[in-house]
């Protein structure tokens, strides 16, 4: 399995508009980050986690035109406002492709998209989506992959995280992992995980608790994603244990 991290960057993208901080003028590459997203590819399947307002940038420069099924996280503008450049791939597929959201999130998906989930879509215009809600902790068949939903709290909302077998978990925008998550991942072998900065944040999670989390749960290759304008790629990265590493746009990780 591999993982592409197709965007790293917390709601805001790095640089922010107008900011001039050493790191929105950075000119590292590692220190422009689009809104987070990723791509895992298993065997002969590609499947697409997010899709945020920078998605069809996200995948023309990752040169990806065809996806198998989409997973969401959340309903957060940065997480799901390119669900509409979807219909770039749909319109090269032969059937619906699958959307596999949080169920809570289901009306509100709804709510946003008409065109694309409610009753006025319209074929030819709208991406032809097939919108599935999943609750915590249900198994779904993707492909040759079980992908388990586990939520996590994300302040006082809720982020839902995708975990593909034992081979990689992928957990965004969340401010505490309990310990029933904890215990359901451990030993996987890859984790993606929010760290939107180094200070505490209420709605994420912030250095210190992304490496309790990520060590608590002994995953051999931990990659940081989410990140905001405060984290300085190569600073924070130089620090990091062994095998945790800061994930960049464009960075990709094998996994089992
Ligand atoms: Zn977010
Ligand atoms: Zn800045
Ligand atoms: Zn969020």
């Amino acid at each position: 399995m591999r993982i592409r991290f197709l965007g790293t960057g917390t709601s805001y993208g790095v640089p922010m508009i107008g900011c001039d901080c050493n790191v929105c003028r950075s000119e590292d590459p590692r220190d422009r980050r689009l809104r987070t997203s990723a791509v895992v590819e298993s065997g002969r399947f590609r499947w697409l986690i997010d899709a945020g307002p920078d998605l069809r940038a996200q995948l023309l420069a990752a040169e990806i035109s065809t996806i198998d099924g989409v997973f969401l996280t959340h309903f957060h503008s940065d997480h799901v406002m390119g669900l509409d450049d979807l219909r770039a791939i749909t319109d090269r597929r032969g059937s619906p492709l699958p959307v596999w959201a949080p169920e809570r999130d289901v009306p509100a998906l709804i709510a946003a998209f008409p065109h694309l989930f409610g009753d006025s879509r319209r074929p030819g215009w709208s991406a032809n989506l097939d919108l599935r809600g999943v609750r915590d902790g249900e198994r779904i068949d993707a492909g040759e992959e079980r992908v388990r939903a586990l939520e996590v709290p994300h302040g006082r909302g809720w982020s839902t995280g995708w975990v593909f077998g034992s081979s990689f978990a992928y957990f965004t925008d969340l401010s505490e992992m309990p310990s029933t998550v904890r215990d359901a991942i451990r030993g996987v072998d890859v984790l993606a995980i929010d760290m939107l900065r180094v200070e505490p944040h209420p709605t994420h999670l912030n250095l210190e608790k992304s490496l309790e989390i990520a060590a608590d749960c002994g995953a051999r290759a931990v990659r940081f994603i989410h990140m905001s304008h405060e984290v300085k790629h190569a600073e924070v990265d130089a620090d990091l244990p062994a095998g945790m590493r800061l994930a960049y746009d464009g960075s990709i990780v094998e996994s089992g």
